[in-house]
């Protein structure tokens, strides 16, 4: 195995500034192959994510982490982007019910520090019952998204899952997201026309009023300090100086290093 860092990834992140998101998904799909999988929580940019990946006839699994309070529109739409879209989309779900946890530990979503470890036994852990099986993850976050997302970059190691996170929407403003939207009738979770304008668990996400910043209706009732959840590293002040671990052939794929490889 060798070492791969956000160091490395520098040239490669300032080249791929100028590609597509359906360029970026091919190139994902001939660098990781069987190794790839997408990450959607079926809001607006995942479930165009999902339609990219149904359009192009890439068939990467989907995964899927219902922490077992989401909103019933958002399994809804999950079983949507199955049934129409026609893509493997693999639920994760945690150890512990809500109410075992409740019972266990309490109501934790109420202070600060019970929704991270709420977040991370519901979120990270589902997920993380997965490490090993890809080596790339394609998400949907969006520069246009704001706060800590403004800087995110399009190929980012994830040193938790010990994979390379992949984002090919981080350039789409609001207006491609929407013109794609509508250009190819995608399939939008219900709550986004409920004043939603990002979506999670039912206990944690509110809807926002028209001049309130994006990410306002989560965790609300702990003011707003708690934005994210850590799902994806990005959002949180990670120390980027650590690295994640492949088998040398793919770094030299990821890099471009393979002579017979064009990226
Ligand atoms: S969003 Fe709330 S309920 Fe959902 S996992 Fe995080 S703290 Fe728990």
């Amino acid at each position: 195995m060798a070492r791969l860092t956000q160091a490395d990834l520098v040239e490669l992140n300032t080249t791929f500034e100028s590609r597509t998101p359906q360029e970026l998904i091919v190139w994902a799909r001939d660098v990781f192959e069987s190794r790839l999988a997408a990450l959607s929580a079926m809001q607006r940019a995942g479930t165009v994510v999902c339609h990219m990946l149904h359009s192009m006839k890439v068939p990467i699994p989907v995964l899927f982490v219902d922490t077992g309070v989401l909103y019933q529109e958002t399994l809804d739409t999950r079983d949507r982007v199955i049934r129409e879209y026609g893509l493997e989309v693999v639920t994760l779900m945690p150890k512990l019910t809500m109410e075992e946890q409740t019972k266990q530990l309490g109501v934790l979503y109420l202070s600060t520090e019970g929704q991270a470890q709420c977040c991370h036994m519901r979120k990270n852990e589902p997920l993380l019952t997965v490490k090993g099986k890809y080596d790339a993850l394609i998400g949907s976050l969006r520069r246009s998204d704001g706060g800590q997302r403004e800087k995110c970059p399009i190929l980012a190691v994830d040193p938790e899952m010990n994979c390379l996170r992949i984002n090919p929407l981080v350039n789409f403003s609001d207006d491609e997201l929407r013109a794609y939207v509508k250009n190819h009738n995608v399939i939008v979770n219900p709550l986004h026309f409920q004043g939603f304008s990002t979506i999670g668990c039912n206990r944690c996400t509110t809807p926002v009023l028209p001049n309130e910043p994006k990410r306002a209706g989560r965790w609300r009732h702990l003011g707003p300090w708690s934005v994210y959840c850590g799902i994806n590293p990005t959002d949180l002040n990670r120390d980027t100086s650590t690295a994640i671990e492949l088998s040398q052939d793919v770094i030299d794929r990821i890099l471009g290093r393979k002579t017979d490889f064009v990226i």
